[in-house]
């Protein structure tokens, strides 16, 4: 949610923050600015829309400025216009800031500001805050640094700010709480940015802001300081990313770009922690945990989206293999109630970003009561990989395309691991069934290979369904999660209105929407519960549904009773979720397409919801 950008160095910033911008636009937004410092004045450019509108105003501008911070705003505070949109100026306009986040007690200070004459042009909490550190900065004479920690230290909320001085053209400030912040380190120059997207093209060198740290790079220099002034080595880490893995590469948009990366990241979940041939498993972070995790209680899953979704089908995975009792909950559910919950218990923490505002505030919430955390995260150095107390990487590399496809497999991959791994310590599974399923995650990759053969069947069936109103999604045990997440990504890119239910639950209720015209998706694999899921797609056809079945190849009586099947695959039954999903992230994929939609930006959505 909302981009930082912001440079300092002997390059031109306009094109180089723009052009980061654009990188950081999967995060979701809906107005950017740029501000930047030049022969003494401090120029500020906003527009609502994308960046490229922005980036309309400025063209023929000559901007020679070597220092600015950019921004793409996400409202909280203040409709999105051109005054809401950041960077905002403090009160004599010398100070400007560019700040992703919340501050909470924006109103009061706000107040106190008024009464002392400070006049505001936003409705944003941001320019409060920039105002206050101005005032800061006036009562007591100090550095603008200093004003910066005071400020900080009274602002309730979260936040990830850069502040530019016109006084101090060889200056930057950065701050986080709770947002993200990443610093490049070049040859002398200074990049900040939200996420490593931004800076992967300049250099590798990277680090990682912590929460409640400063960072000033002052005459080239770079210190970290905590709000109380204490100083903190910067840790310098190593960027794994390669720049092609944010970028198109030839495809149309990232969405499907990632969709066919799966068998390729599925890999890289596993890479290095499996080896069927010699019935090894190992999870380098969970090694030293692993017979915490055999004597728990109880496994608590937080999750929100699709992480929560990849949540539901570990449930399924934990409880068969390794006998264990596990709940599924939101994480903004789960933080606002009192859980019950002890030392005994293991929480495990979903989240493609590692930044999930929700999920971090459960995490804190389960330490305090005495739980162990796991996290299950995607970006390396995230907030919620390191709030945790051990955990695995996903490795699906970065996930650009907001509605989340490889990041899904890849989550449930790595909870399968997992799951098998206890089940092994515990003795719960059998060498056979721990043998074949080590082989079966294997050859799942060339399995989702395999199901990339139906895409232009499934475009076909994408083109007579893409003016459908609603959608309903059937499944039943490990395809219950499956029907969830595809009705979630048709809901999320192609604005249709769907549902996913257990399929047992549909006489229960849903079952009063079925006529002609309501598109049924059927997950009908051949599994434990194939009779059953029968039984349920002949009702829908005997009220006249239209059934679209996701069935097992090879399975010749399905095809006689629907209007149309897509094939994948036959695997162990637990790993189907694996091979059930990839056709559905394609059918949402194409109709979202043939509907026009803006299929990796689409509305109102954010990748990485660092917002409660
Ligand atoms: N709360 C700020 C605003 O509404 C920042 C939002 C963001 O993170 O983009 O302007």
């Amino acid at each position: 949610m909302c981009g930082i950008v912001a440079y300092i160095g002997n390059r031109k910033a306009y094109p180089l923050i723009l052009k980061g911008l654009k990188r950081l636009e999967y995060r979701g937004y809906d107005s950017s600015g740029i501000a930047l410092l030049e022969n003494n004045k401090l120029n500020i450019y906003k527009k609502k829309g994308k960046v490229a509108d922005l980036e309309g105003e400025l063209a023929g501008k000559d901007l020679q400025a070597t220092i600015g911070i950019g921004h793409t705003r996400w409202a909280t505070h203040g409709e999105p216009n051109d005054v809401n949109a950041h960077p905002h100026y403090s009160n004599n306009r010398k100070l400007s800031i560019i700040h992703n986040g919340i501050i909470e007690n924006y109103s009061s200070i706000k107040q106190n500001l008024i009464k002392k004459g400070h006049i505001f042009l936003s409705d944003t909490d941001t320019e409060v805050l920039i105002h206050f550190i101005e005032d800061i900065q006036w009562e007591t004479g100090g550095s603008l640094e200093s004003a910066v920690k005071l400020a900080l230290k009274e602002v309730v909320g979260a936040y990830a700010i850069v502040v530019m001085s016109v006084d101090n053209p060889r200056q930057l400030i950065a701050a986080r709480k709770g947002s993200p912040l990443v610093i490049g380190i070049g040859v002398d120059e200074y990049f900040f940015a939200s996420d490593a997207t931004p800076i992967i093209e300049y250099t590798k060198n990277v680090v990682y802001l912590d929460d409640y740290e400063v960072a000033v790079v002052n005459d080239g220099k770079l210190s970290i300081q905590n709000l109380d002034n204490t100083e903190t080595i910067p840790y310098i880490q190593k960027l794994e990313m390669e720049l092609d893995t944010i970028e198109k590469g030839g495809y149309e948009h990232f969405m499907i770009k990632e969709i066919f990366e799966q068998p390729r990241s599925i890999t890289d979940s596993m890479r290095g922690r499996l080896h069927a041939g010699e019935g090894q498993l190992l999870l380098g972070g969970l090694n030293n945990h692993l017979d915490n995790l055999a004597a728990a209680n109880r496994i608590v899953i937080v999750g929100c989206g699709t992480s929560w979704h990849a949540g539901l089908v570990a449930e399924y995975l934990f409880e068969e293999l390794a006998r264990v009792n596990v709940e599924v909950e939101y994480a903004s559910e789960f933080r606002y109630r009192n859980p019950v919950i002890n030392e005994n218990d293991i929480v495990i923490a979903i989240s493609q970003s590692g930044e999930t505002a929700d999920t971090l505030a459960a995490i804190e919430l389960a330490k305090s009561k005495g739980a162990t955390i796991f996290g299950v995260c995607n970006v390396v150095g995230s907030s919620i990989a390191r709030a945790t107390h051990a955990g695995a990487y996903t490795h699906a590399g970065p996930e650009i395309g907001v509605a989340s496809t490889k990041a899904f497999t890849a989550q449930v991959t790595v909870l399968a691991l997992m799951a098998i791994a206890v089940a092994k310590r515990k003795g719960t599974i059998s060498i056979e069934t721990y043998q074949e399923l080590l082989l079966e995650l294997e050859a799942i990759p060339a399995k989702v290979q395999k199901v990339f053969e139906n895409a232009s069947k499934i475009k076909e069936i994408a083109f007579i369904f893409t003016y459908a109103r609603n959608f309903i999604y059937l499944g039943r045990g490990l395809n219950f999660p499956v029907a969830l997440e595809g009705a979630l990504k048709l809901k999320e890119i192609s604005y249709i209105h769907a549902e996913g239910y257990p399929a047992a639950e549909m006489k229960h209720g849903p079952i009063a929407l079925i006529d002609e015209d309501m598109p049924v998706v059927f997950l009908a694999t051949k599994d434990s519960s194939y009779e059953k899921i029968v039984s349920n797609i002949q009702e829908v056809k005997a009220r006249k549904g239209r059934v679209i079945a996701i069935i097992t190849e090879g399975d010749t009586f399905i095809p006689g009773i629907v209007d149309f099947v897509i094939e994948v695959p036959k695997t162990h039954e637990l790993l189907t979720p694996l091979v059930s999903v990839i056709p559905l992230q394609l059918l949402s994929y194409y109709i979202a397409v043939m509907r026009g939609r803006n299929v990796d930006q689409p509305r109102n959505l954010a990748k990485s919801v660092t917002v409660e």
